[in-house]
C-alpha cells in the first residue's frame, strides 16, 4: 500500500489520474494494521497473567477436594468459569489478530464431535445456570476439525444463546448427518434478530443497535470468527430467527 500519495498524479500519456483516494485507502489500512497488531499484543500479554490465576485455581481445587468447605469450593468453581470466559475472549482477539494477518492456522485431528458438544454444554452449567441447555439426538460421530476452533465456534453460539434471551429459558442444542456433512444447531427462545440484521450478523464488529441489546456487552467479533473457523473448514454457517421468538445459529462441517 502506497502510503505517500496526496495528490492527484497525470499520466499525461493516457490521460488517467491517480486520485488522492489511493492515499485514504492505505492510511485506513496502515491503521487497521497498527490496530491489528496492538489487539495482538494486549492479548497477548493478557494471556500470561491469566494462565498464572489458572494454575493457582486449579491447585486450590486440587487441595479442596477432601475439604468440606462447600463455600470455598463453589467459589472456586465459578473462580474457574470465569477464568475460563475470559481466556476465550482473549483467544478471540488473538484470532481476530492471527485471521487478518493471514496467521490462523486449523489443527485437524480427529475426535467425536458429540463428545465436544457435551462437554461444552457442561461448561455453560456452571458460567449460565439460569438456562435449561439439552442435546437432542445426537449419536457420536467422528470429525476431522481442529477441535479447540470448531469448540469455541459451539461456545460462541451458546454463548449467544444465553446472552439474548431470558434468564430460566431452554436453549436445544441438535446434530445430525446430511449428505456428506454433519449439521449442528443452536436453538433459543430469544429476542430474534430481523432480516435487515441478519444479513450483517457475520461482519466483523456488527453489533445488532436496538433498546434491547443495548445494555448487553460484547465486541460484535464472534460470529465473525466463527464464520471464518467453519470457512476454513470447509463448512457453512447461516441462521434463521424471527424477532421475539428466538433464533436458531447453524453450522456444518464435511464428513470425510
Ligand atoms: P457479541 O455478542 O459479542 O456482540 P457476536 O459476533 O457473537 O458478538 O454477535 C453479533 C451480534 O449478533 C450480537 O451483538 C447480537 O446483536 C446478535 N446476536 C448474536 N447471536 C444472537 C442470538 N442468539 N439472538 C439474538 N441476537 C444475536
Amino acid at each position: 500500500w502506497v502510503r505517500s500519495v496526496g495528490k492527484f498524479v497525470e499520466d499525461k500519456k493516457n490521460g488517467n489520474y491517480i486520485t488522492g483516494v489511493m492515499a485514504d485507502i492505505s492510511e485506513q489500512k496502515m491503521d487497521e494494521i497498527r490496530k491489528n497488531d496492538f489487539i495482538g499484543m494486549v492479548s497477548h500479554e493478557l494471556k500470561t497473567p491469566l494462565t498464572s490465576l489458572s494454575a493457582i485455581i486449579q491447585i486450590s481445587q486440587i487441595k479442596l477436594k477432601n475439604s468440606s468447605d462447600e463455600f470455598l469450593a463453589s467459589a472456586m468453581a465459578k473462580a474457574s468459569a470465569q477464568v475460563k470466559r475470559m481466556s476465550a475472549m482473549i483467544n478471540g482477539f488473538l484470532n481476530i489478530s492471527r485471521l487478518e494477518s493471514g496467521k490462523l492456522s486449523i489443527e485437524k485431528t480427529s475426535f467425536d464431535i458429540r463428545e465436544l458438544i457435551a462437554e461444552t454444554i457442561e461448561e455453560f452449567e456452571i458460567t449460565a445456570p439460569g438456562h435449561r441447555i439439552t442435546l437432542g439426538d445426537c449419536g457420536s460421530l467422528m470429525v476431522s476439525a481442529d477441535r479447540e476452533k470448531i469448540h469455541s465456534v459451539i461456545s460462541n453460539l451458546l454463548s449467544n444463546a444465553v446472552k439474548y434471551s431470558p434468564a430460566a429459558s431452554e436453549i436445544n442444542v441438535t446434530c445430525s448427518v446430511q449428505g456428506n456433512e454433519v449439521i449442528l444447531g443452536v436453538k433459543d427462545s430469544g429476542i430474534g434478530i430481523n432480516a435487515l440484521d441478519s444479513a450483517k450478523i457475520f461482519e466483523r464488529y456488527f453489533r445488532v443497535d436496538s433498546n434491547q441489546t443495548q445494555n448487553i456487552s460484547g465486541f460484535g467479533i464472534g460470529l465473525y470468527l466463527s464464520a471464518e473457523v467453519v470457512k476454513y473448514h470447509g463448512g457453512r454457517i447461516w441462521l434463521e430467527s424471527e424477532p421475539g421468538r428466538g433464533s436458531v445459529f447453524y453450522f456444518s462441517l464435511p464428513i470425510n
